[in-house]
């Protein structure tokens, strides 16, 4: 059997104060944590697979992007992006611009 005491530890934690789009350089600071600014912006992360050129193999990339640099690298596909509605129902091809 295992006995147990209460140990008062202060502890510190990570919060996030900023966010930067890693393609135009946009910095957010953080205000609170309903801040609805970060809603514009996305992180990504591409893991590269067997014989990939970039991210080369078992390499991960991670990056963030704001809606604006989202919007502008998407609007050059020559496929259009596919969105997917929120409730997962509905499939919607759409061409940004
Ligand atoms: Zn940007």
């Amino acid at each position: 059997m295992r006995e147990y005491k209460e140990v008062k530890r202060e502890i510190t934690e990570l919060e996030l104060s900023a966010i930067t789009c890693n393609s135009c350089g946009t910095r957010h600071v953080i205000t609170d944590h309903f801040d609805q600014e970060l809603n514009f912006f996305h992180d990504f992360s591409v893991e590269g697979g067997y014989g990939s050129t970039f991210p080369a193999d078992m390499d991960i990339v991670s990056f963030t992007l704001c809606c604006d640099c989202i919007n502008d690298i998407t609007s050059k596909f020559k496929v259009s992006a596919t969105s997917t509605n929120t409730d997962g129902l509905e499939l919607i091809k759409i061409k940004l611009d």
